[in-house]
């Protein structure tokens, strides 16, 4: 379902479709940094696709690259046959990071609108329904409340909602849940399933936690640092939906020790 690797021998042109991408910080500087070589990946529609690898290996590199924020030094990236770079202008990437950047002096239901307000001009896109999409993450009722009233876990849920106010053709989350603790990460995985078994966008997940990533994904990207690789890809078999009581299942603790033992592998 998904494709990678040097030859990158795609049959089918794939949504995001990541070919021969390069990319080099500081180029002609003293000390560039070869931060991705060779990458090739094709990500079926309504895929869920996590990165994951050691600290420096590219993750965000790449998702930055797939988003528009950076250009790559060489390659193409196309999403639904169409330019990065216009599929951003268009606003039809989400991108949902570490920190949610909620501006504090506002409703949660209007940062929710903003990204959606600062792009209409521009894209002509109908308003998002607001109440359904706090309804959809789980902040019903909250919409009037300013973002410091909210707890770390439901801040997460109103930049989630944010993206999806510009119903994205394209998902992009970076570490969305790093900075919660453990429980409630745990939970917003589940609900990000519930979420995106309705909302079907494709997913470029990047995450630190193996178990996270066993968990959402449909294939895991295994990179790997000096310079950023793709290692491998790691189709994930367990079915949908995914249900919590999965996380205690034999195959799944499998499927993690496999991680596991890749990236003490690639480390050693
Ligand atoms: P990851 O997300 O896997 O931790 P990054 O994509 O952040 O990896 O970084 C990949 C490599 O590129 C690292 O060596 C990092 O130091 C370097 N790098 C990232 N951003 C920049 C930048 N803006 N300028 C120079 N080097 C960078």
């Amino acid at each position: 379902m998904i494709l990678a690797g040097p030859t990158g021998s795609e049959t089918a042109p794939a949504f995001i479709a990541v070919r021969d991408v390069q990319v080099t910080y500081g180029q002609g500087g003293a000390e560039p940094v070869q931060a991705l070589v060779d990458i090739n990946i094709g990500v079926p529609e309504g895929a869920f696709v996590s990165l994951v690898g050691p600290s420096g290996c590219g993750k965000s590199t790449l998702l930055r690259a797939v988003g528009d924020m950076i250009a790559p030094t060489a390659g193409s990236i196309t999403i639904a046959g169409t330019p990065a770079s216009q599929m951003r202008r268009e606003a039809r990437i989400g991108l949902v990071s570490q920190a949610p950047n909620l501006m504090p002096w506002l409703r949660i239901a209007d940062n929710v609108a903003l990204l959606h307000e600062l792009s209409a001009k521009r894209t002509g896109r109908p308003a998002p329904d607001v109440a359904a999409l706090l309804q959809l993450v789980g902040l019903e009722g909250f919409g009037a409340k300013r973002p410091a009233q909210l707890s770390g876990g439901m801040q997460s849920r109103a930049a989630l909602a944010r993206a999806l106010a510009l119903n994205p053709d394209v998902l992009l989350m970076d570490e969305p849940f790093a900075a919660l603790d453990e429980i409630t990460r745990d939970r917003m995985g589940i609900e990000l399933m519930r979420i995106h078994a309705r909302f079907r966008k494709t997913v470029l997940f990047v995450t630190h936690s193996l178990a996270e990533a066993v968990f959402l994904s449909d294939a895991i990207v295994l990179m790997t640092p000096r310079p950023g690789r793709i290692e491998r890809v790691i189709t994930v078999d367990l079915p949908r939906p995914r249900l919590p009581e999965m996380r205690l299942t034999d195959a799944f603790a499998r499927m993690v020790a496999e991680l596991n033992r890749e990236l003490y592998r690639m480390m050693a």
